[in-house]
């Protein structure tokens, strides 16, 4: 039995025996405000080389009423299981499909949402990676691209967005008809609808010869907080940087921007209209973090335009590279562009990405960056920090190892050779070998075919004088958990050494050295015979993806100015080195602490304090030595007081200490400084308590039991939007009783009717780590339910609910011994198997470090 899923053999057989021509697709909204089902018509025209064969075009819908082959009907019956098999294929074939769909809640297929400021019924799609076939009837395949046609009845004042440019509707009386030019040629995951009373502002992209039309949209309830020029300029920026260095025009054409509820992604490259989580509209203040992180994700999904759209990988295991490249490609346009309002973007990838990357790549399920995608099921629990982080660190090696030009120069070939075509990795591999004169087979088997982070340490001998004798770089294999897929091997590594002094108490680079590193041992005798810097920073400038350690001198110098590096790039690796070394328990939580506290204060890139301030949250509540926890808790929340009322008015350093400490207040005195500047009653210059900094601070004092029903109730009336009400939803499941937990738990686990942002607010809610006796009984309950759940549950929501309600707050070999109970026992498939044995391996890692800590 299939179920949903497709194999990557079916696949094969399939793009084997079809060419997909067009599609012609009519989708019957009118029915949208009142939900349910929707029409939908498909009627696909392709060739078979293998007359008589049989084939079969996938589709997930509650009903099916016709389905006619080449002027044949065919029983309603070859229906089942979410395929229509399709028997007796002719050389040119004509099949028509007519199915009853199913609006969802859980922001996969055609999601439907009402918003509850105006009542209004917004839609749009959410196909990757296998969700096209929830709206109509496809070959759900990458390689099987073909022209789409879509023509849209709905209510009479609806805007609808799609991949070609919005027609001029017809029709008249309640609704309308949008008939839209076929799109180029695509894969069915890239192909979208956006529609409902939505507000769009609009601008173009002209440089002389090229005109494309730019649209941002949103609800109308978010349209006084749409800062619509930001999002253009960036736009703007990333058109230009792209073109230029791909040497390939934008090839859709408009390029329309869509914020939309309940987004399950930060955002999606559907072609010419992408869709973002519209929590990207900042309705309140954020810090200059949230701002590049928008950007980031708007030049990433644009970079896919060209690499993935235009051109895209035959089979999901080249999922990785789509990710990497337009990963790579954000950052490094942030980097460079003049028009770049974040050129420190390298601190933020290694801040954020690198960091994502290390974690993922030392869990039990951790793999080849090229993973065995086998089936739909892998992919689907396959974006992962290997698929994006790792990725797209080790194409930053690979620019480093080929030269950025040389890669440029490959890239601008593979889009002219494969433009509107599929392909795989070898295909760029090629093109870049071509541009730059490397071998690429060591280096793409030892990078991309292992799996572990190798650890890069320095030998460091140093004279009585203080002069260096010798210095070399010692390399380690990876320690792969265990049942870690992959080999752990030795790699190439382009480095830079980092040579720093303090000079006016700043720690400055005075040199810097690019090297090689190969094998166990790489001597770096450009060093001999100088004198010792006060700091050697190993993978300086990040070039490479390794973990570093420090000499015990640099180690030393670095505890005591970590924030008196003058470049934001070796603050944030050492910071990054001190949360690994946390992590691995070779550093005490205390002592991590204890460097935050003094390192922060002098942190001005507010992307890393935040990053820290997280950090530390999580090692005080998982890494800490329970014995000393609340002394920990407690001194870190009275320097969150301080800094917030130390730190510049309305600066975004006071924002974030605001935030932490609404996370981390636990004395009566600091409680009531969070109930005074909710009530108004307390002021503090600069801050504005607004609506989401007020539901942060309320969300503190209902998990301290210091909130009530009623003032939640209250909060949610000034705040009554789709927000409001998931906010409302976490601050109820946060409440310190045994029945707000009761009602949690069964409104996410015993009932299915949560949206997807309903049921993440409320499982945030529900795990409080301050609430572990309170939360103590639901261990024996998630291990009862969670098999269930994964099999009952869409893709989305099963994900959300068996990652969400782990017993994560519970260290104890209790806690593991339940786990392993039941993996031995429950017979999970696959992909629940791996999410239960990565949340396992996170109470594993608490316990060391806990241990080390003591
Ligand atoms: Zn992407």
């Amino acid at each position: 039995m299939p179920g949903t899923n497709l194999t990557r053999e079916e696949a094969r057989t399939r793009a084997a025996l079809l060419a997909v021509d067009a599609y012609e697709i009519e989708l019957d909204l009118s029915s949208a405000r009142e939900g349910g089902t929707f029409r939908s018509t498909t009627v696909v025209r392709f060739t078979s080389t293998e007359p008589g064969a049989s084939t079969f075009i996938d589709l997930v819908a509650p009903a099916v009423t016709e389905i006619v082959l080449n002027g044949r009907a065919l029983p309603l019956e070859n229906f089942a299981d979410s395929r229509i098999a399709l028997p007796g294929l002719a050389a040119e074939n004509e099949l028509r499909v007519v199915a009853d769909c199913a609006y969802t809640n859980t922001g996969e297929g055609l999601h439907r949402f009402v918003d509850p400021a105006d009542g209004e019924t917004y839609l749009y799609t959410q196909f990757e990676v296998p969700d096209a076939r929830r709206v109509f009837a496809n070959f759900e395949q990458p390689d099987l691209k073909a022209t789409f046609a879509f023509t849209v009845t709905a209510p009479a004042g609806w805007v609808v967005v799609s991949n070609s440019p919005t027609p001029e509707p017809a029709g008249d009386g309640d609704t309308r008809v949008w008939t839209f030019e076929p799109t180029p040629r695509m894969s069915t995951y890239i192909t979208a609808l956006i529609a409902g009373p939505y507000v769009g502002v609009f601008d173009s992209y002209d440089n002389g010869a090229q005109h494309v039309p730019f649209g941002v949209y949103c609800r109308p309830s978010l349209r006084e907080f749409l800062d619509a020029d930001a999002i253009f300029a960036v736009t703007r920026q990333g058109f230009d940087y792209f073109q230029e260095k791909f040497d390939f025009p934008y090839p859709f054409a408009k390029y329309d921007q869509l914020f939309v509820p309940e987004f399950n992604a930060g955002a999606m490259e559907n072609a010419g209209a992408v869709t973002f989580r519209d929590q990207y509209v900042f309705r309140s203040k954020v810090t200059d973090a949230s701002y590049e992180a928008r950007a980031a994700t708007i030049l990433h999904e644009l970079a896919h335009m060209w690499f993935g759209d235009l051109v895209t990988m035959e089979w999901w295991n080249d999922l990785w590279l789509n990710e990497s490249f337009a990963t790579f490609a954000e950052v490094v346009c942030q980097a460079e562009s003049p028009a770049s309002q974040w050129p420190h973007s390298w601190t933020t990838f290694a801040n954020q990405m690198k960091t994502w990357a290390y974690r993922q790549d030392q869990l039990p399920s951790t793999h080849p960056i090229m993973a065995e995608i086998n089936d739909l099921e892998d992919v689907q629990v396959n974006f992962d920090g290997i698929t994006y982080a790792k990725g797209a660190s080790v194409l930053k090696q690979l620019v480093a190892y080929v030269g950025q030009d040389a890669f440029f120069q490959g890239v601008r070939a593979y889009f002219k050779r494969h433009a509107w075509g599929n392909t795989r990795l070898a295909d760029l591999l090629g093109a870049l070998e071509e541009a730059s004169g490397r071998d690429l087979r060591t280096w793409s088997t030892a990078w991309l075919e292992t799996a572990g982070i190798n650890v890069l340490r320095p030998e460091l001998s140093v004279a009585a004088d203080g002069t260096i004798e010798s210095f070399a770089v010692l390399q380690e294999a990876p320690a792969l958990p265990a049942g870690a897929r992959g080999e752990a091997v030795l790699r190439p590594h382009r480095i830079a050494v980092g040579l720093y002094e303090l000079v006016d108490g700043k720690l400055v680079r005075t040199d810097r050295i690019e090297l090689d590193v190969d094998g166990e041992r790489t001597a770096v005798p450009q060093l001999t015979g100088r004198p010792r810097p006060a700091v050697l920073l190993l993978n300086d400038d990040d070039l490479s993806y390794a973990k570093v350690r420090l000499d015990a001198d640099s180690l030393a110098v670095v505890t005591a100015h970590l924030g008196d590096f003058a470049d934001s790039l070796p603050r944030a690796l050492c910071w990054a080195s001190a949360w690994d070394m946390t992590r691995d328990g070779e550093l005490a939580t205390r002592d991590y602490l204890a460097l935050a506290l003094s390192g922060l204060q002098r942190e001005s890139d507010i992307g890393v304090v935040q990053s820290v301030q997280r950090q530390v949250k999580l090692a005080l509540e998982l890494y800490a030595d329970p014995a000393w926890r609340e002394e920990g808790l407690q001194r870190w929340a009275a320097a969150a007081q301080t800094a917030l009322h130390e730190a510049p008015a309305g600066s975004d350093h006071q924002l974030a200490w605001a935030r932490t400490l609404a996370g981390a207040a636990r004395t009566d005195d600091q409680l009531a400084l969070l109930a005074g500047l909710l009530d108004g009653s307390v002021e503090i210059d600069g801050l504005a308590v607004d609506t989401e900094l007020r539901w942060a601070l309320l969300g503190r004092l209902a998990a301290t039991g210091r909130a009530d029903e009623a003032a939640i109730d209250a909060e949610l009336a000034r705040d009554n939007t789709s927000s409001g009400q998931e906010h409302a939803a976490t601050c109820r499941a946060a409440r310190p009783t045994a029945e707000a937990k009761a009602a949690a738990w069964a409104s996410v686990v015993e009932s299915d009717t949560l949206t997807n942002y309903v049921q993440e607010a409320v499982i945030a809610g529900f795990q409080q780590p301050d609430q572990r006796d309170l939360l103590a009984a639901y261990t024996e309950k998630y291990f009862a339910s969670v098999k269930q759940v994964w099999e009952t549950r869409s893709h989305e929501i099963s994900q959300q609910i068996i990652g969400g309600l782990y017993p994560s707050y519970a260290v104890s070999r209790a806690t593991l011994d339940a786990t392993d109970a039941w993996l031995a026992t429950a017979d999970p498939a696959p992909a629940l198997r791996r999410q239960v044995v990565e949340a396992r391996a996170g109470v594993e890692r608490a316990l060391r470090a806990q241990a080390a800590d003591r």
